[in-house]
């Protein structure tokens, strides 16, 4: 096919069904090319042709039609009626068309589409006379004027509903297809006036000004405000423009004879195998969706119209076969004669994709590689979460935003504390705050679920709800939280105080009062207790479901180059990233060890005068650090652990700057005076930073703080001897964090190599840990290959990597203004859930790139939120990264995408087919 235009520079805009297929979705849309493909494959579909996407855009670009575009309409109009023996407008034997949109994806706010166009005054009686029946005619008449007037004017379409529901008073009838002609043309008289009045212009009696309109309403369409707002949500480029189909008329409407429908090849809601759908006799177009007269079952009509069942049987059969993948379809019977008028491979529920894929395999329609193709890690995701049920009434009481997925109900409480007390008494709770700090984790541990009303999805509730795989809403800022009060107040005045039970859907974001049944899991279950367990309570569906995601995992785990690991702190979420798939840890974050209890051993540290009181609270913390490892490479044994070296600002284990503060004035008012709470003032006045984020923390604080970055090496160092004596295989590796150069990571290495060196010695043992860096600093990115000199391997923290990038602070900006950012489509995703290829990307690649150039080889990870993210892993993997690592109940979703992402990359650039 010529697509560069004829010689005379005018490009080609109109397609016939016979000429495309359904390659050519960009030029002809997915309903045009699934027409042509149809057409091709010889299926009885009603001639026709397509204007196509560059029509339209060139329309859209001039305010007007073309040069060439109307000439061109007509000529392939003409050819169609040639074929059909019939004309439009004619007023003995019409021929009577649609007009379809259809851009490359399919979009609600887009244009319907209108029937029956060739109609008029005139032709309508034409039709009655061919037909033999008036009752059909006029109701195709009323049809046209009613969608001309709702999708090509404009109108609200309630209008032309209430004169038909007077109508059927009038008639003292129920449905539409009882109504008498003589009612049917009052109709068309009523909606003509409408049309008048409202949009101040006669029906257009001319067939080819109905169809230039429609035409040109499709195409106008494109840019109404609901359309634009879909395409930025979904991220659909703005400037494709939409294709139009032009078809001729299969009449549904003609009697008990016709119908019309739509039909799945398998259940798109459970995956089930055998066909599926509903059918309308005697009817046109969406009647049969819009609920207007009960459907029919699709097995209904074998009963009715055996004949035509039988070849929609036959055609979904081929249909699959030639598609390869489920389908939906839309068909009509036109007095016992069928008629496709669309298909598509079809959407369906996350359990449906993961049995339809594996039935396809079994069916021998696709490969393995393909069906892992078919399923997404969001979808299985989606499978692990619990639910609550249904088919249950609940009242919602607030929204926020979706922060961690999960179904929670518990017992409201206010503060970590009462959590924790709650939670042991063997009660669930719903920790309920303005915002958490680290000092709430204890409470968060506890909790079923979390719920903030000040933050995002990035902030601290929400990134260590995620990290524990726990149910958190965010954000809910039509809460009123009092904490002090222990009371929380919707905006519509509900009250909820402590005990009270709420539940929350982390999925949805939405805050239900009281409890709500939850219905778990059975995938997450197979994840975490395995096969036999998960089927101990399934159905037949579930039974396959959970075979289908078994197969598709282990197929992708043989398929990945990507290893998975997961980031847990504590043997529980070791032991637990180890059931889900894990390969190791990727970051052992050490800081929420000097939580709890053990503050006062930091706070003794900091508040240190003499060097004897440094060394003893640094003595303090030594075995209960070493006890920590110990437990987790014992969990680990054999698997590498990341163990990050103490990263967050000193501030956080401190005590709140103002409360100590009142409370010391306090007590000097008295004339009362504490020295040790005195000691601790000074100190955390004099550790206040304005942007702690970007302060001393890290390997800043290794550098500044003598021997605290020594003392977790040596409880590593020892915890690993401890465990090789035991025979066990411990596989540490130390990662200092936010390094931005090699002098600091060189300063840090020279002092850990002495500790590994001295406690190898005393202990008879040999330790050989890697040394690495987290690559988080986009002056880290860019100095890789000076890095790479002392480092032994990379892990990218991609989180602090897109602050530092964006100079974006976490905690404040993504409630702050991310929200205005989305909506103005700065970029369709925050850039802390999904990775920012052009900018954040490209600093990880040319780290990579440039670390390997000095050390080739060299291992790296990434550990930021980005290792579960779907769309992320596909990056990591592009761009050679070794082994990517996310919370544990991610881990089946990174080992999942991290299969297809490989397949995908071997696949593409030769036919799959
Ligand atoms: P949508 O994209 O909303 O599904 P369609 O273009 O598929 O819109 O049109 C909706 C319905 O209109 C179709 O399902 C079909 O029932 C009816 N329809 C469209 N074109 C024709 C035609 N040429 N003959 C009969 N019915 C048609
Ligand atoms: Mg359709
Ligand atoms: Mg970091």
């Amino acid at each position: 096919m010529n697509l560069q235009g004829d010689p005379g520079g005018i490009p080609h805009y109109v397609f016939s069904f016979a000429q495309g297929d359904r390659s050519q979705a960009d030029l002809l849309g997915g309903k045009g090319a699934n027409l042509a493909e149809m057409t091709r494959l010889g299926l009885p579909v009603p001639p026709g042709f397509t204007v196509s996407t560059v029509a339209c855009r060139a329309y859209l670009a001039a305010g007007q039609f073309p040069e060439g575009l109307a000439e061109q309409i007509h000529d392939f109009l003409m050819l169609l009626e040639r074929e059909m023996g019939q004309s439009l407008g004619d007023a003995a034997d019409p021929l009577l068309v649609s007009v379809r949109s259809g851009g490359r994806f399919s979009m609600p706010g887009m244009m319907d589409t209108v029937l029956n166009i060739g109609l008029n005054d005139a032709s309508v009686r034409g039709l009655a006379i061919r037909a033999n029946d008036e009752r059909f005619a006029w109701d195709s008449y009323r049809r046209l004027i009613q969608m001309f007037g709702k999708t090509v004017l404009g109108l609200d379409g309630h209008g032309f509903e209430q004169a038909l529901d007077e109508a059927k008073s009038r008639a003292k009838v129920n449905s539409d297809v009882d109504l008498p002609v003589a009612e049917l043309k009052n109709l068309v008289t009523t909606f003509k006036g409408m049309i008048v009045n409202l949009a101040d212009l006669e029906f257009p009696q001319d067939p080819y000004q109905q169809l230039t309109m429609a035409v040109q309403a499709v195409f106008d369409s494109w840019n109404t405000d609901r359309a634009r707002l879909y395409r930025r949500r979904e991220r659909i480029p703005h400037d494709l423009g939409t294709a139009v189909n032009v078809q001729v008329m299969a009449f549904g409407n003609a009697g008990e004879g016709s119908g019309t429908g739509v039909a799945f090849t398998r259940d798109p809601s459970t995956g089930a195998r055998g066909v599926y759908g509903d059918y309308l006799q005697n009817a046109q177009g969406e009647d049969v969706v819009a609920g207007i007269r009960n459907t029919l079952q699709l097995e209904q009509l074998e009963e009715i119209d055996p004949k035509s069942y039988r070849e929609l049987l036959d055609i979904m059969r081929r249909l699959e076969l030639h598609y390869r993948d489920l389908c939906d379809i839309e068909f009509t019977i036109e007095r016992g004669k069928f008629w496709m008028l669309q298909t598509r491979v079809g959407k369906r529920t996350a359990g449906a994709a993961f049995r339809i894929a594996t039935q396809l395999v079994d069916e021998h329609v696709i490969t393995l590689d393909e069906a892992l193709l078919r399923v997404t890690g969001h979808q299985l995701s989606q499978l692990m979460f619990p639910r609550f049920a249904a088919d249950v009434s609940h009242q919602l009481i607030a929204r926020g935003m979706s922060a961690s997925p999960g179904a929670a109900v518990g017992r409201v409480v206010f503060d970590s504390a009462t959590a924790v007390a709650w939670a042991e008494a063997g009660e669930k709770v719903i920790l309920v705050r303005r915002e958490t700090n680290p000092d709430d984790l204890a409470g968060m541990v506890a909790a079923a679920g979390i719920l903030t009303s000040r933050g995002g999805k990035t902030s601290h509730a929400a990134v260590v709800a995620r990290g524990m795989g726990k149910t958190a809403v965010c954000g809910a800022e039509e809460l009123e939280v009092e904490t002090a009060a222990k009371r929380l107040t919707t905006h519509e005045g509900v009250v909820v105080i402590e005990g009270d039970a709420i539940s929350i859907d982390g999925a949805t974001g939405e805050v239900f009062l009281g409890e709500v049944p939850v219905v778990s899991s059975p995938v997450a279950e197979y994840f975490e207790h395995g096969m036999a367990q998960a089927l101990t309570t399934a159905d037949q569906a579930t039974n396959e479901l959970i075979h289908a995601v078994d197969r598709l995992i282990a197929h992708a785990d043989e398929r990945r180059r990507l290893r998975v690991r997961a980031n847990a702190d504590n043997p529980v979420d070791a032991l637990r990233s180890r059931m889900m798939g894990a390969e190791g840890i990727g970051l052992l974050r050490t800081e929420h060890m000097f939580l709890g209890d053990r503050k006062v051993y930091v706070e003794r540290l900091i508040i240190a005068e003499t060097q004897q009181e440094h060394d003893e609270a640094l003595a303090a913390l030594l075995p209960l650090q070493r006890k920590d490892f110990i437990r987790i490479l014992e969990v680990m044994d054999g698997l590498p652990v990341t163990i990050r070296l103490i990263d967050p600002p000193l501030h956080e284990f401190l005590p709140n700057l103002t409360e100590l503060a009142v409370r010391v004035a306090v007590a000097e008012a008295r004339g009362e005076r504490n020295a040790a709470e005195l000691r601790m003032l000074q100190a955390v006045r004099r550790l206040h930073e304005e942007n702690p984020m970007l302060g001393l923390r890290g390997v800043r604080l290794g550098l500044v703080l003598p021997g605290l970055f020594a003392l977790q090496v040596r409880a590593i160092a020892e915890a690993a001897c401890f465990r090789q004596k035991l025979g066990g295989n411990p596989k540490a590796e130390i990662m200092i964090p936010l390094v931005g150069s090699i002098q600091e990571l060189e300063l840090v290495i020279d002092e850990a190599a002495g500790v590994l060196k001295d406690v190898a010695q005393a202990n008879g043992c040999t330790l050989s840990f890697p040394i690495g860096t987290m690559i988080e600093l986009p002056r880290a990115a860019v100095t890789a290959d000076q890095i790479a000199e002392a480092a032994e391997f990379f892990s990218f923290g991609t989180n602090d990597l897109t602050q530092t990038t964006w100079g974006f602070s976490r905690d404040d900006v993504e409630a702050a203004f991310f929200s205005t950012y989305l909506e103005k489509g700065v970029f369709s995703v925050s850039p802390f859930e999904s990775i920012d290829r052009e900018g954040v990307g490209e600093l990880v690649r040319i780290a990579v790139e440039r670390g390997r150039r000095t050390r080739p080889g060299l291992h790296c990870g990434v550990c930021g939120e980005h290792g579960g993210d779907p769309d992320s892993i596909h990056f990591f993997d592009e761009v050679g990264l070794d082994y990517v690592s996310c919370s544990p109940f991610r881990v089946p979703v990174a080992r999942l995408e991290s299969g297809r992402a490989t397949v995908e990359r071997t696949a593409s650039g030769s036919d799959s087919r």
